[in-house]
């Protein structure tokens, strides 16, 4: 089978580097959807409280109900409750669906300052409050997203300039006591001196940011990937390996199919273009269930670090590591 194999070392480590950029393990809001990036859910929540972590975000309700256990503050990015939560806040993200809360509901408005992708629009801000306020929901933050924080350009800076515009209007408001907060991994690091109220944070604590500031240099990947070798054939020059015979043997050699395939999480436009970390280069087309390698391990690693997927692959380690199926067994090592 294959598996999945966190580590918890430099888990923690990665932490120990964004609490330092947040100056409290308290402030730091660890991004927990899409089963964790992949790595699974109930698992890194697990280990974040070990840690002590107590604020996470997800997408949906049933994964704040898989986790509440383990937090005192769930924020979900994009779902509506039946019922209202003390520990569960929940996304405005548009003005209209501000009806459809249950009364008494703990809410966060999503402001939308330059992405354009969703959030409500900076001059609908008193009105959307108001809204709120007449649903009986409980206001508790106010927050944005940047959309280009990991690329070094100014508009981080014009972003921070127009949320600084949010802050201060809804405080003339009257909003003096809501909490504020806009940075995700990328944008936490490249501040100076953080000083909002939460940070976002999910690809750091999975080690694999790839902005361009420096001071994430540290980080480290904290998922790694093997597979199980289903069977070895002694195949000779001129065969070729899997569908489509794409892969045409350029020497006799011993080939080996492993138990990991695109239905697994493998990006197949990889067939025929990946080498494992061990130097076992991948042979013709990914299967469905499977992949052949010129190796005769009984185990492979796959991957150890999915930046260096995702540039293989032309795509992010976000979905690398999200294609990542909640089916695969995960382990914890040290
Ligand atoms: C996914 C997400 C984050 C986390 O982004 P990273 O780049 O992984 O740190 C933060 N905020 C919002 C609103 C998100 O959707």
């Amino acid at each position: 089978m294959p598996k999945i194999t966190l580590n918890k070392t430099k888990f923690f480590n990665n932490l120990d580097i964004i609490a330092d950029k947040t100056k409290s393990k308290d402030k730091i809001a660890l991004v927990l959807k899409d089963n964790a990036y992949g790595h699974g859910l109930e698992l890194v929540a697990q280990m974040a409280q070990e840690y002590g972590i107590k604020k996470a975000v997800v997408r949906t309700t049933n994964e704040a109900k898989i986790i509440k256990k383990f937090f005192t503050y769930i924020l979900v990015l994009a779902d509506i409750p039946q019922v209202a939560d003390a520990t569960i806040r929940y996304t405005i993200n548009d003005k209209t669906t501000i009806k459809d809360f249950p009364q008494g509901t703990k809410v966060e408005l999503k402001v939308d300052t330059l992405m354009h992708r969703n959030g409500i629009a900076m001059d609908a801000l008193e009105r959307a409050i108001e809204a709120i306020k007449h649903q009986g929901l409980l206001l508790e933050a106010i927050f944005t997203h940047h959309r280009s924080a990991d690329e070094l350009s100014s508009e981080w800076f014009v972003q921070n300039e127009l949320f600084t515009q949010v802050k201060e209007k809804a405080k003339a408001l009257g909003y003096e006591e809501l909490r504020y907060h806009s940075a995700n991994s990328a944008s936490l690091f490249r501040y100076e001196d953080f000083d909002e109220d939460m940070a976002r944070v999910g690809i750091a604590a999975y080690g694999c940011l790839e902005s361009k500031a420096s001071t994430q240099k540290a980080l480290q990947p904290i998922l790694s990937l093997s597979a199980s070798k289903n069977s070895t054939s002694q195949l000779s020059r001129g065969e070729r390996v899997g569908y489509g015979g794409s892969y045409v043997m350029k020497t006799g050699a011993k080939v080996s199919n492993y138990d990991f395939g695109y239905a697994d999480g493998f990006m197949r436009i990889l067939s025929n273009n990946y080498t494992t970390p061990n130097g076992e280069k991948l042979l013709g087309k990914i299967s469905m269930d499977n992949s052949s390698f010129l190796s005769e391990a009984e185990e492979i690693v796959i991957f150890k670090d999915a930046r260096e997927v995702a540039k293989l692959a032309q795509t992010i380690p976000y979905e690398v590591l999200t294609s990542l199926k909640a089916d695969i067994v995960r382990e914890v090592i040290f």
